[in-house]
């Protein structure tokens, strides 16, 4: 996709700072602007899709607040993402920045260096992370309970930092947090009597989802996108697929799945699309419509496997 995410511009017919000047001139009192609300109204940038999409939902639709995303659907995870000398002036303009934290804005740093007044709201606060090979696993999102806590985040700090759209932030979280419950239940009741639970993914975004539904990865083909994995790698896979029986491998649809369909040649397994949530259309109802996708494909592989 080339074109930027549209932003939801809302009129900012009752927009706080204005009437407060309004108010400020008319008693002639000296008014200060701060930094929250200069560009007449409260602008929030997410740092990437899944953010955004959650972002958009406890935020979207209120008059004079303006949810944007600091970056374009890209081909998969932010790791590694460099920030640009535009991304930074967006910042820069902004007054909160959310953040999926867990260490995937790896740009995190640099972002605060560069727009210090911004608000910084981290998802992730709070959350028990899974580490593996010492390394801490980001992909908090991908298991719907615990994005459920990260709406719940955003909400919580939005309306510690915007009083004036707290009721509106705290209305609309609850309404999509109502519907992530259903998304849950759904997918618990459509995963719990499937008998091959063994799973085999792209990339390391998936032990998080799959501890919440009780499915095992018995592997991951890539470490992370553009990581290719190497022939000796391949192979190791290929002879733990042999081994471990497991019929399903799950690419993603924001990468090649060239190496997964080396593995299903050479081991019979058929290959799949599992969806990371990391890319997709700019619709409050993505997350929802995305996962239910995942649960027809698990449904459909597992199954068939029996
Ligand atoms: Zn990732």
């Amino acid at each position: 996709m080339s074109t930027a995410y549209p932003a939801l511009v809302l009129p900012a017919r009752r927009c706080s700072w204005r009437q407060g000047l309004g108010r400020a001139l008319a008693t002639g009192l000296v008014f200060a602007l701060t930094s929250m609300g200069q560009a007449g109204g409260l602008k929030i940038v997410a740092s990437f899709y899944p953010i955004y999409i959650a972002a958009l939902n406890v935020a979207g639709g209120i008059s004079g607040v303006e949810v944007i995303s600091l970056t374009k659907p890209l081909a998969g995870c932010l790791h590694d993402y460099q920030l640009t000398p535009r991304d930074l002036v967006t910042l820069d303009q902004a007054d909160i920045f959310i953040v999926n934290g867990a260490g995937i804005e790896t740009f995190l740093d640099k972002a605060r260096q560069q727009a210090p007044k911004v608000k910084l709201i981290q998802a992730s606060e709070g959350i028990a992370l899974i580490s593996s090979a010492g390394a801490v696993n980001p992909h908090v999102w991908v298991s719907i309970t615990l994005h459920m806590r990260q709406v719940e985040t955003i909400s919580t700090h939005l309306s510690r930092l915007d009083p004036e759209h707290a009721a509106a932030f705290r209305q609309n979280a609850r309404e999509y947090l109502a519907k992530l419950e259903a998304l849950r239940a759904a997918m618990h009741s459509g995963l719990q009597n499937i008998a091959d639970r063994n799973i085999i993914t792209f990339h390391e975004a998936f032990p998080y989802f799959a501890h919440e539904f009780g499915l095992t990865v018995v592997a991951v083909i890539e470490r992370e996108p553009g990581a290719e994995p190497k022939a000796s790698e391949l192979a190791q896979t290929i002879t733990l697929v042999k081994r471990s029986g497991v019929k399903a491998i799950f690419a993603e649809p924001q990468y090649s799945a060239a190496a997964a369909d080396l593995i299903a040649r050479e081991t019979g397994a058929r290959v799949y699309r599992l969806d990371p949530i990391v890319s997709g259309p700019p619709r409050a109802d993505a997350y929802l419509t995305i996962m239910q996708e995942n649960l027809r494909t698990l449904q459909q592989a597992l199954d068939e496997n029996d």
